[in-house]
């Protein structure tokens, strides 16, 4: 094997595994698909026999691509194997053997989405827009009433349903890029927002706005500002990844900002690892390291922060599905514990395994659907068992998902699933 790859497969990483299997009881894809090549030991293994020789690209293929990416095997490792980077290295390296023999079509798509749909705010507006027009002009009664989505691919009429309704255009268009304050304001925050977030979830981004500027702080929507990598670096685009985090270093370099805040698990902790994207030592790797010191998850600046009071009662039960990328990579795990738990009237009820992930995991639930369908089923168990009213969850990804395991077990009209940002504004709160 040629140094360069196994430099990609990081070879040398894999030789921190001990082998032990510490990690499998925390692999949901161990647990639901039972097999040795779907768990983190079984693919660290794999991707040392490629880089050794032993094994081809192809055998590594489907265990990669069945990997979630949740990062839970991470955080119970006794050895800190740096699962991330080798999963990663493994994805580029599928993603360049796949790409000799994939066909014109399918790479021209791939490319569109991943170089000019994702990272183009036009675009993203446009997905919103497209969407609003098909839930306000009677488009989505028509097609739900002839069942033209159930002919659509890749399962989306189930994730249609899930979608929540749209602001009309306007509103899109009226969002300032700056909210300043006439007194001092508590702290100066660069929001990120996220390609999906602020497509599909926009209300919850004006309210996580809101929640800064009820906090005391000024927020500011760099315009340069483009999508975080996530996906690019789970499908193996690690260039255009690296691309991604440059445009975002420098549009938030452009003003000093106390924070740069996110409100998707995915985005955030990706924005959390750029300085891993750039060699130590270098310009970028600084650049790097100065912009991750300001990046924050809202419940971390809520909490910190601590400006708010809520004064509406909130009289339902709810439980707490953690983003994995925000539990995981991230680790914000009581911020958002501690500000549900700050609302009058609500109980929280906490899941029994809330480190399982829910099997959205970027577009896992679409290319991987009946897989991450068993994924959410075990999910869906734990949450049934607490009997709540809301599932409570921090990325546009899981929310997704928990509106689709809501949908799968007919409990629609009993439970809801909302951002904690939508949640908290509920609660109306208030300066302290
Ligand atoms: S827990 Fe860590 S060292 Fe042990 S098998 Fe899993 S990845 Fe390897
Ligand atoms: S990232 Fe998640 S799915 Fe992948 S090996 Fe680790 S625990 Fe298993």
């Amino acid at each position: 094997m040629s140094g360069l790859l196994k430099e990609k497969l990081n070879y040398d990483k894999t030789f921190d595994c001990v082998q032990c299997g510490y990690c499998l009881p925390a692999c949901p894809t161990y647990e639901t698909m039972e097999k040795e090549t779907h768990s983190p030991r079984g693919r660290i293994n794999l991707v040392k026999m490629v880089a050794e020789g032993k094994a081809t690209v192809e055998d590594l293929k489907e265990p990669i691509e069945k990997c979630l990416g949740c990062m839970a095997c991470t955080t119970v490792c006794p050895t800190n194997v740096q699962y991330g980077a080798i999963f990663e290295g493994a994805k580029e390296v599928i993603d360049e053997e796949e790409a000799k023999s994939k066909p014109k079509p399918r790479k021209l798509m791939e490319d569109f989405f991943f170089q000019s749909f994702f990272p183009s705010s036009k675009w993203m507006k446009s997905l919103g827009n497209a969407t609003w027009i098909y839930q306000n002009s009677g488009l989505q009664k028509v097609s739900r009433r002839f069942g033209l989505t159930k002919r659509a691919p890749l399962h989306i009429h189930e994730f249609e349903a899930a979608l929540p309704s749209m602001p009309s255009p306007k509103k899109r268009k009226d969002r300032a890029s700056r909210y300043v304050r006439k007194r001092p304001a508590a702290a100066k925050v660069g929001f990120f927002t996220g390609c999906i977030m602020d497509s599909v979830f926009f209300e919850s981004n004006q309210n996580t706005m809101e929640l800064l500027l009820r906090s005391g702080a000024e927020v500011v929507f760099p315009e340069e500002q483009t999508c975080c990598g996530a996906l690019h670096a789970h499908s193996g685009k690690i260039d255009t990844s690296i691309e991604l985090a440059k445009q975002n270093i420098v549009a938030f370099e452009e003003e000093s900002f106390d924070y740069i805040v996110n409100n998707a698990g995915g985005c955030g902790a990706r924005m959390i690892e750029y300085d891993a994207l750039f060699e130590s030592g270098t310009e970028w790797h600084e650049r790097a390291l100065h912009f991750v010191s300001k990046v924050k998850d809202i419940s971390e600046v809520l909490v910190e922060m601590d400006g708010l009071v809520f004064e509406k009662e909130l009289q339902r039960t709810v439980t707490y599905q953690p983003s994995c990328h925000l539990r995981n990579v991230q680790k914000v795990e009581n911020e958002p514990l501690e500000l549900i738990r700050q609302i009058p009237g609500l109980t929280l009820k906490e899941l029994d395994r809330p480190e399982f992930c829910c099997g959205s995991a970027g577009v896992y639930n679409i290319v991987n659907y009946e897989d991450a369908m068993d994924i959410l089923d075990v999910k869906m168990k734990d949450v049934c068992g607490k009997n709540p009213a809301g599932v409570v969850t921090s990325n546009p990804g899981c929310l997704l998902q928990m509106k689709l395991g809501i949908e799968r077990e007919g409990l629609s009209r009993e439970i809801d699933s909302v951002h904690l940002v939508d949640l908290l504004m509920e609660a109306e709160p208030r300066p302290k």
